[in-house]
């Protein structure tokens, strides 16, 4: 059976969670989700989603515990939202820990302070998505010489969703939202490549 973790190390974990148990249901197939917070853990799973919340808390936290490794080691395909998007990426504006398993650059705040975070419906899949944007981060740059990426979504000119292989980083909230449509969309490359 199919399991995806959460990693849940700080942030909006319990929403990914509810939401892709709802996923799971929808698509009718045999598959688990847990909430998982060491690496040993993280190792039981054929995919990892990494949440929004303080990518500098989660990021240290991934490195002291091994959770990085364990990603790489087996070649795990990762979903990050926000902080999660940072994360999955090799650099930011800041001196961090991070995943560095996606050829992205990706600016932290970029959107403004808390208070400058919005709702908009955004297009993705060819279909509108209601998009939440909480100090989102903004894609400032992607390796263009790799083949496997490819942009899923742009708001205001800017790219808010790509994916690269089997690893994909939003730069919105899709888990605040009841809309299981992109945690299916993961799940679906999760059983691709356990196939
Ligand atoms: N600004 C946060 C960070 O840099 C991300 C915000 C979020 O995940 N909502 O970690």
């Amino acid at each position: 059976m199919v399991k995806i973790g959460i990693l849940n190390l700080q942030g909006a974990v319990s929403e990914h969670y509810d939401i892709t148990k709802k996923a799971i249901e929808n698509m009718g197939i045999d598959a688990d989700v847990e909430s998982v917070r060491y690496a040993d853990e993280v190792a039981e799973c054929d995919g990892i989603i990494i949440s929004g919340g303080e990518s500098t808390v989660i990021g240290k936290i991934i490195e002291r515990r091994g959770i990085d490794e364990v990603i790489k080691e087996n070649n795990m395909p990762v979903f990050g939202t926000c902080a999660g998007m940072i994360l999955l990426g090799k650099k930011t504006d800041f001196d961090q820990p991070l995943l560095g398993i996606m050829d992205i650059t990706v600016g932290r705040n970029s959107y403004g302070r808390q208070k400058d975070s919005f709702e908009s419906p955004i297009s993705i899949f060819g279909e509108e998505f209601p998009g939440v944007f909480i100090r989102a981060p903004i894609l400032e740059e992607y390796d263009k010489t790799k083949d496997d990426i490819t942009v899923l979504s742009e708001f205001d000119s800017e790219i808010i969703a790509i994916q690269q292989g089997h690893n994909i980083a939003m730069s919105f909230h899709p888990e605040l939202t009841d809309d299981t449509r992109i945690h299916e969309y993961f799940i679906k490359e999760v059983l691709k490549c356990v196939e």
